[in-house]
């Protein structure tokens, strides 16, 4: 077998888990209204059918102070319990598990309801809560929201516990200033879940499963202590939980935990140093993308179970690839939030960058043709792969025309940025799926007219190209674009970027570093002054005093608007963005005019009074300012009565990123 124990069954006593892979939590929107039931009943049931072991719902609250949002799903009465039978039938067809999570969401509730142990506002929250009177009342909702799951059909529930959410509020002394049985020491801080669990398994018996999320770092000041946390664990393990998952950071942390820059593999070792102390399985999260790793984690450590959520919103066949020797045909998360949780902050419906069909498993369906056709796709960037792999995948004859000598348009560059060298996965991925289905690849061959003589359909996904800005003196020798630069361009000691959009944040991130600290684990710990908790077990929220590796340049980064900059960025992304440039000393300037490039450097002034006049002595400048269409292709196709499909950043280059590329590629040659 090739990953004998990633692949293996677990053995709980009363029930087994078919093999160790958990599908973590995500909240994808589907599961607050009832008429998205069996949506997300094919959501779950697509990655049931894909092999994961064990699934876990998003979360439901257990009474409405503890919902996310106002009317947002909640786990309160029979027809909610019935109504889940639907979800819970669909997994359990597939044979796979499933557990459904218990979240209050304490001072997170974006509303006016919301409670806390105290009342403390938290940075990320407009609503101040108010401090929880009746705790025992709370408890007894949990109870029923257990009672509930089991009577839906669920294999059991998972308790959340961690990412700053109520229970983690009542456990850290920055949320909890309670003088009451329920808080003022760490004991009494612990009840709280404790009492929950204990009362949870009293009540639904030995034959369920339950899990407790665990915040194993907290990373907020006045959080917990790793000995406060081991002394939770093994209350917990005697209150009754099968199994302990791993909880990263609280949300309002300024540690990032999931994103794209953190290194793989991250927290491993604390989820390994909490399964020396406890006897029941712990589960290890985040960063945590290929079978191999997975695999590794399990034989390295005491862990016994891995949990994905964005990796099997990416592929939901994941785990059947690992049992068929394919991991090479995994759709790798690359971390990017941008279609997941960047939906799920915005309020809209989770679904993924990379597989455009997750959460709309019912809408966009990818079954075979009926009439196999002959389709060209003329480009191979992030648009063109996408609707050349799927047409292929769905029976047509495909030829895949790139003038360039490899495939992978901008994301070929966006790899080459510190922090996200997992795009590199990507680009497997499709190098692979173009040889399984085999798709005629001509690379360094710039299709026309003739070549494109006789197809059933063309598709023109000829990318973007980017913009040259109308600044005197932009053909001086100093002025590079962003494609060079990323190609390995020599640069100076001190750079201006023109345009502080995703690319001139990216490559400035690229200009300043010496070397990516994504690859370097303590490096990457030390720049964000996170602890592994486990070697400072008395240092609250395992916190310390960020140490940025020094920049490897000057950097200016600019833009015309006024500031600030960066709030085009991902939401959960986008702070991290922000924060790495100001730890390394990038100079951001807003509402500058471009007066010109001369041998001095850059000439600029400020506001529509042009005042402030000031010259940056430069050695380069390098243009950041967006992209314009490349689509010449189509007006000569027209002229010859050639109606062809024109998708991505050829279609409109604004705002093009590769989440409408992919999307668009896979929804035309879904209708083809
Ligand atoms: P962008 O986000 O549209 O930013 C272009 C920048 O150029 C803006 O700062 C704009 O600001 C400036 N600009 C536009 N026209 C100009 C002109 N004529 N002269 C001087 N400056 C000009 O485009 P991008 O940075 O190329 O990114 C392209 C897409 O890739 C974006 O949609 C983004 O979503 C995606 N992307 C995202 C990320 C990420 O989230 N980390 C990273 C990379 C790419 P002013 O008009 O204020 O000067
Ligand atoms: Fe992963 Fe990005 Fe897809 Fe989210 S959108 S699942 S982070 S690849």
């Amino acid at each position: 077998m090739n990953y004998p124990h990633l692949l293996s069954p677990l053995d709980l006593g009363f029930t087994t888990l078919r093999n160790r892979v958990v599908m973590g939590s995500m909240h994808t929107g589907l599961e607050d209204r009832a008429r998205d039931t069996d949506r997300l009943a094919a959501y779950f049931a697509e990655r049931a059918r894909g092999g994961v072991g064990l699934i876990i719902t998003g979360g439901y609250a257990p009474n409405r102070t503890g919902w996310l949002l106002p009317f947002a799903a909640e786990m309160r009465s029979d027809s909610d319990a019935r109504r889940h039978r639907r979800i819970t039938a669909a997994v359990h067809a597939e044979g796979g598990k499933i557990a459904l999570q218990i979240l209050h969401a304490g001072r997170y509730a974006y509303h006016p309801l919301s409670v806390s142990a105290s009342s403390i506002k938290a940075p990320i929250n407009p609503f101040r809560p108010r401090a929880l009177r009746d705790v025992e009342g709370t408890i007894d909702d949990f109870v029923r929201a257990a009672l509930l799951a089991r009577a839906g059909g669920y294999d059991g529930v998972e308790i959340m516990g961690s990412e700053g959410y109520l229970i983690n509020q009542f456990l850290a002394p920055r949320t909890n200033r309670r003088t009451d049985a329920w808080g003022g020491t760490p004991e009494k801080r612990r009840r709280f879940p404790v009492e929950i669990v204990r009362r949870v398994r009293a009540a639904v018996g030995t034959d369920f499963i339950i899990v407790y999320r665990i915040s194993l770092a907290d990373y907020v000041e006045d959080g917990q202590t790793w000995e406060e946390t081991l002394a939770l664990a093994t209350e917990i393990e005697a209150a009754g939980a099968s199994i302990l998952n791993t909880g990263i950071g609280w949300h309002e942390a300024r540690v990032p935990t999931i994103v794209t820059s953190v290194p793989n593999g991250a927290f491993v070792g604390v989820s390994g140093a909490l399964a020396e102390h406890v006897d029941i399985p712990v589960v290890a999260s985040n960063r945590i993308n290929m079978p191999e790793a997975a695999e590794h984690i399990l034989t390295d450590t005491g862990v016994q179970l891995i949990s994905m959520a964005r990796p099997l919103l990416s592929d939901p066949d994941w785990v059947r690839k690992a049992s068929e020797d394919a991991a090479d045909q995994i759709n790798t998360c690359i971390a990017c939030n941008q279609a997941c949780l960047d939906h799920a902050f915005a309020h809209k419906t989770v679904s993924c960058l990379l597989n455009p069909r997750a959460g709309h498993e019912t809408t966009l369906v990818l079954g075979p043709t009926r009439r196999a056709r002959s389709v060209a796709v003329v480009g191979a960037g992030p648009a063109g792969l996408s609707a050349a792999v799927t047409a292929a995948q769905r029976g047509h004859r495909v030829t895949l025309f790139e003038a360039g000598d490899r495939i992978g348009g901008q994301f070929d560059l966006a790899r080459r940025v510190p922090g996200k060298e997992e795009f590199t996965e990507t680009l497997r991925y499709y190098a692979r799926m173009l040889q399984v289905h085999n798709v005629d690849v001509r690379l360094g061959c710039r299709a026309d007219t003739q070549t494109l003589a006789g197809y059933d359909d063309v598709v023109l996904a000829t990318g973007v190209t980017p913009r040259v800005p109308a600044i005197p003196g932009i053909e001086h020798p100093k002025v590079l674009s962003y494609a060079e630069v990323l190609s390995g361009a020599a640069v100076g000691e001190s750079v201006a970027v023109i345009g502080a959009g995703g690319i001139g944040f990216d490559v400035s991130e690229f200009l300043v570093t010496t070397h990516s600290p994504t690859l370097n684990r303590k490096e990457w710990q030390a720049e964000w002054g996170a602890l592994d908790p486990q070697d400072a077990p008395t240092v609250r929220g395992a916190l310390a005093t960020p140490i940025p590796l020094p920049p490897a340049r000057e950097v200016f980064l600019l833009q015309r608007t006024k500031g600030p900059q960066g709030r085009g960025l991902g939401k959960t992304s986008g702070w991290v963005h922000r924060a790495s440039l100001k730890a390394k000393g990038v100079q951001q300037l807003c509402g500058v005019n471009y007066e010109r490039i001369d041998d001095a450097g850059l000439h600029i002034s400020f506001g529509s009074d042009r005042s402030g006049a000031r010259l940056l002595a430069v050695d380069n400048i390098v243009i950041c300012a967006g992209q314009e269409s490349v689509r010449g292709l189509d007006d000569e196709l027209r002229a010859r009565g050639v109606t062809a499909h024109v998708i991505g950043g050829a279609a409109v280059a604004a705002e093009l990123d590769a989440k409408r590329a992919i999307r668009q590629g896979t929804e035309l040659a879904a209708r083809l």
